[in-house]
């Protein structure tokens, strides 16, 4: 077994002078303060009007994102490829659900993907189903899927005829959800096509319990389509949901295609939490941080186990499943670099488990987010709470941060 040791910030951060070390340190710092986190988009909002936007570009926006276009990618993209880590392109803006703004945002997309596509710097691209399509629409669709019990799109279709007839269901609310239903998943077959025309793996993130249930039906239906030879198309799996390991199983049982899947914990547990008291049904999130980890855990295993048809993306930051990802591969006498094991974490988070894996021939890809500042605050936002707790994450970059810039005292 290889000695690889997620502790060693000299590798992690090589890449850090010890300025950004000590800025970094009190970026992590601010996120203790509640009152600068719960009104930050705000203060953000009024920075920007005041024509201060560089003071978030230098700072957290610096932290975690690689840029407000592309083009100021290049530079990000360039670095990591110096240690072997691959880029991901995510195009993180959030805010108008309407027509224009959804098809600004397939065309980025699309963008992303023609220069992925013959680019080792870029090996996968990725977009969220909210970011082309309206998140009611995904609402409605889950509920008319799960209500009909419905497995295929054809089906799916049949059933919207079917609801037509149906009295209960307001025709004009019925008439919208079809049409951006039809606008939507049109665009989200654009960008898989293209994807697959131009050999690029591509990541369909996973978002709310309650609009997953018609993304995992694209989803599916993609990889069918273009999973043909190898995987192009990723679903995305969150172990924090009770049914979804048995979900990843029975995909796996079921398919005959290559599956593509990308592993997480999981990113909206108060907000489902909180949906499911408010609406009085059974939440979909495990009880307890353990529940969790042993399901994700166990997927890591079980997608091991069917490396022939399935390619797995191990996105997480938790030290031990990354680790458990590398202990399977040396267990089947793998190497390192085999393309159908990645492993990735977000920009500015986790470089002691990036780096130090790519170092030893791994491969990992690094999520970079990039947007117009004004764009990405939510995203900003996710990463400051997120890294707001003494415990977990942010407890665990700062004392980093902190043994690298003592290490390099002595
Ligand atoms: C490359 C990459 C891609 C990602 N893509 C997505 C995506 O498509 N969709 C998405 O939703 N998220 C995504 N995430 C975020 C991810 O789901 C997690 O929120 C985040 O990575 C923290 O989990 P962890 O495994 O890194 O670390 P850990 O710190 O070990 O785990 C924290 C996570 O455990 C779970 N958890 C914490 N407390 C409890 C509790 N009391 N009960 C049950 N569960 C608990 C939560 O999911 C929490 O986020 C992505 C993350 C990465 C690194």
């Amino acid at each position: 077994m290889s000695d690889i040791s997620f502790n060693n910030t000299a590798i992690a951060f090589a890449h850090k002078s010890k300025r950004d070390l000590s800025k970094a340190r009190l970026l992590f710092k601010s996120f203790r303060y509640s009152g600068l986190l719960k009104h930050g988009p705000l203060l953000a909002k009024i920075v920007i009007a005041l024509g201060l936007k560089s003071l978030i570009k230098q700072t957290i926006f610096k932290q975690f994102c690689g840029g407000e276009t592309i083009e100021e990618c290049n530079a990000t993209i360039h670095f990591l490829a110096q240690s072997r880590l691959g880029t991901i392109l995510d195009y993180s803006v959030e805010g108008e659900e309407d027509e224009t703004n959804f098809i600004a945002t397939s065309e980025e997309i699309i963008r992303t993907i023609d220069l992925a596509s013959g680019n080792s710097n870029i090996p996968f691209c990725v977009f969220k189903l909210t970011g082309i399509m309206p998140f009611e629409t995904l609402v409605f669709m889950s509920r008319v899927i799960v209500g009909g019990s419905i497995t295929n799109i054809d089906l799916l279709q049949k059933s919207i005829l079917y609801l037509e007839t149906n009295d209960d269901c307001d025709p004009q609310v019925l008439d919208t959800h079809r049409e951006n239903w039809a606008l939507g998943s049109a665009r989200f077959n654009l960008i898989c096509s293209t994807a697959h025309s131009k050999d690029v793996r591509l990541f369909v993130d996973a978002e709310e319990s309650y609009i997953q249930t018609a993304i995992d039906l694209l989803a599916e239906n993609a990889m069918a389509q273009y999973n043909q030879s190898k995987a192009i198309v990723y679903n995305t799996v969150q172990l924090y949901r009770h049914d979804r390991l048995e979900y990843l199983r029975q995909q796996i049982l079921s398919t005959r295609h290559f599956l593509g899947v990308k592993l997480v914990r999981g990113a909206y547990m108060e907000k489902e939490r909180e949906r499911s008291i408010s609406m009085a049904y059974e939440s979909p999130i495990h009880k307890n941080k353990e529940a969790t980890d042993r399901d994700y855990n166990a997927a890591v295993s079980l997608c091991m186990e069917h490396l022939n048809r399935v390619s797995i993306c191990i996105g997480t930051h938790n030290d031990e499943s990354n680790l458990l990802g590398v202990r399977l591969m040396e267990k089947k006498n793998m190497l390192p670099g085999d393309e159908r094991v990645y492993f990735s974490q977000l920009l500015g988070m986790s470089d002691h488990i990036s780096f130090n894996l790519s170092n030893i021939g791994y491969r990992v890809g690094k999520y970079v987010p990039y947007g117009p500042v004004s764009g990405v605050i939510p995203y900003l936002t996710r990463r400051a709470l997120e890294n707001s707790g003494m415990s977990g994450q942010m407890g665990r970059e700062l004392q980093l941060i902190e043994q690298e810039l003592t290490r390099r005292k002595g």
